[in-house]
């Protein structure tokens, strides 16, 4: 059984001949899509070997050789173009993280490739990237798992210039408009914990203009949205 915050990304994956799960790790996500049919074949990439050798016992205990395949490589130089990836997914790490993966591996990407990412923090940082670089976000999703919470996003290349305002790369365009329940919840959250930090700034001798200002704005733009 896939943990919550897993099953969510699992769910946003297309059927597929082919995926690479970047920073793989135990290979529960492509183990996962495998055994249940939806893709044929995994390329689970891993940049330490500690990881790598997670993935490789989890082919064995599974007995999955020959549908998926446990690679040492930093971020997508893992993808060959033979292998004919049609859906890369990077979940687990910060969103800054996995923008400099994409980024660095930009040339393994294609009009064709789908995206499915679940950033742990800063996913404002990884649509900002995507908006630049022409991939739409199709799908988003938002779980709460063991009192975190998880945004996924799912992003195909589009030939069209993709606009997204800063209200829809900070709460993702797609979760915005859906307000969900735990994405209410979230931002009640977050915005609960901004008023208790402008409340201290606020009170203290050093009353940081600057930073007191950004708060208040993102105070305002939260109550925006959540209305
Ligand atoms: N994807 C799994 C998940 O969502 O549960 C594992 C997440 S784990 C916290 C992050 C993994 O990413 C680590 O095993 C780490 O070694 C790997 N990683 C970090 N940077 C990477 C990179 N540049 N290329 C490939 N893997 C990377």
């Amino acid at each position: 059984n896939l943990s919550k915050r897993m099953q969510a990304v699992a769910d946003l994956v297309p059927a597929a001949k082919t995926i690479a799960d970047i920073g793989s790790d135990h290979a529960y996500l492509p183990a996962y899509l495998l055994l249940n049919g939806i893709i044929q074949f995994a390329i689970a990439g891993e940049v330490r070997k500690g990881p790598l050798k997670n993935v490789t016992l989890e082919i064995e205990r599974l007995q999955l050789q020959g549908k998926m395949e446990a690679r040492l490589g930093d971020g997508l130089d893992v993808i060959h173009a033979n292998d004919q990836v049609e859906v890369i997914t990077i979940a687990g790490m910060g969103g800054e993280l996995i923008t400099k993966i994409l980024e660095r591996g930009i040339d393994k990407l294609n009009s064709g490739t789908t995206l499915v990412l679940q950033p742990n923090v800063d996913e404002n940082i990884l649509r900002s990237w995507l908006m630049k670089h022409n991939f739409k976000i199709i799908a988003e999703n938002i779980v709460v798992d063991a009192n975190h919470y998880y945004e996924m996003i799912k992003a195909q290349y589009c030939f069209e210039q993709v606009v997204y305002s800063k209200t829809e790369l900070d709460f993702g365009p797609i979760l915005k408009q859906q307000q969900s329940p735990i994405f209410k919840a979230k931002w009640n959250h977050r915005l609960k914990k901004n008023n208790e930090i402008l409340a201290k700034l606020k009170k203290s001798n050093t009353h940081p203009v600057t930073k007191i200002k950004k708060l208040e704005s993102f105070k305002s733009e939260m109550e925006d949205v959540l209305n």
